[in-house]
């Protein structure tokens, strides 16, 4: 059934295209003390925690908001005020969580590689033995505004190797890359509703280590992001503390049972990395070039050059392809012109070849020929 007629396919990092069933999830009004509610919440963290096979060492805490609310309540809960963070940076995300570190007033150190080159596992294992009073690292897991995969595990084993606590952001990687909580030494791990668990947005959620978080009484800044205390709230009345996005989360259940449906991780993966490939190759062939070489692009969104011709401009190539029912994403590189497109949400084998015709056509009209001389 084509659920979106009409609707154009969102080819973003999220928000992303919801199937209908999880929009239908949301056709009732549920009391946020109600029992029923409180179950769902009870499913939703239980799944998540088994989906990172965190059971027994880890809690779920999910956090009103979007993704950044997460980002921010799991580092001000668990980075004490006294606390240092080294924070790895290769873009947009990473240095939000520089950003917000200044907000909350916690010292941070960054090494920060620029657009996309990814960080590597010696310079953090250099930085963390030249500077002991470095408390935590924090570290994204898909850089969403290139789409590079960076060597968490690597990075994860020196960590774990100098003492320290690593927080990762997985935001664009939960669900549709493996994560193995007993694999990957991590106390905090955190994603939302929107991304590649294909829910719409309103929370997010942190994966934490137990133990870390029952020594982090006091520690936040902030009684709204306070994830000890909404940890503490959940355990004791099965309720969030304040209103929950009651139908967010009910619909949320229902794409976790999607999810599952297609074969948990590893079928999004297959379903994601063939979107890839498939929307890589075609642009490929229309004359696009990619930011990143092969065995960097990641199954979550790819970078392409904006053409270099005088007659590309990127608002007018964004209008004519959301004319043909495809919302594309604008670029996040300080050094080139660039667009993006997302590889997650409700995409088959149909939108993709509908996307690459659409561009095909939006070029012609624009009289860019990328393969021409
Ligand atoms: C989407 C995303 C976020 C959160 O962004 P919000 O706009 O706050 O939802 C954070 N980190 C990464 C890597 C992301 O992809």
């Amino acid at each position: 059934m084509d659920t979106n007629i009409a609707e154009p396919y969102l080819l973003t990092p999220g928000p992303i295209t919801t199937s209908i069933t999880t929009k239908e999830a949301m056709l009732h009004d549920w009391g946020s003390w109600d029992a029923d509610f409180n179950e769902i919440t009870a499913e939703v963290r239980q799944r998540l925690l088994r989906m990172a096979n965190a059971e027994g060492t880890h809690t779920c805490v999910p956090i009103q908001g979007s993704g950044s609310f997460a980002v921010e309540a799991t580092l001000g809960t668990l980075v004490p005020r006294d606390g240092k963070v080294l924070v790895l940076m290769n873009g947009a995300y990473g240095k939000r969580i520089g950003k917000s570190l200044d907000y909350m007033g916690r010292t941070h150190v960054a090494i920060d590689t620029g657009d996309y080159a990814p960080p590597t596992a010696a310079e953090v294992h250099a930085a963390l033995e030249a500077d002991p009073s470095i408390t935590h690292v924090a570290l994204v897991f898909c850089e969403t505004s290139s789409g590079i995969l960076n060597p968490v595990a690597d990075i994860a084993a020196v960590v774990k190797g100098a003492g320290r606590s690593l927080i990762i952001d997985a935001m664009s990687a939960f669900g549709a890359l493996p994560i193995n909580a007993q694999l990957l030494p991590f106390d905090a791990l955190i994603s939302a509703a929107n991304k590649c668990i294909e829910g719409v947005p309103g929370f997010g959620y942190a994966i934490i280590r137990e133990e870390v978080l029952k020594e982090s009484a006091g520690n936040a800044h902030s009684l709204s992001l306070d994830l000890y205390d909404q940890w503490q709230y959940m355990e004791r009345c099965g309720q969030w503390r304040f209103t929950p996005p009651t139908h967010v989360v009910a619909s949320f259940l229902q794409a976790l049972k999607e999810h599952e449906a297609e074969g948990g991780v590893q079928g999004r993966l297959a379903r994601y990395s063939r979107n890839r490939d498939r929307m890589v190759a075609g642009m490929r062939k229309l004359g696009f070039k990619t930011l990143l070489d092969d065995q960097w692009l990641s199954p979550i969104i790819t970078t392409f050059f904006s053409p270099t011709d005088d007659s590309f401009d990127f608002k007018v190539f964004y209008d004519a392809l959301k004319a043909r029912g495809f919302i594309i994403y604008p670029g996040k590189l300080t050094e080139a012109d660039s667009f993006r497109l997302g590889h997650i949400g409700q995409l088959n084998d149909a939108q993709v070849d509908g996307l690459l015709e659409a561009v095909a056509a939006v070029l012609d009209d624009m009289q860019i020929n990328l393969n021409a001389g």
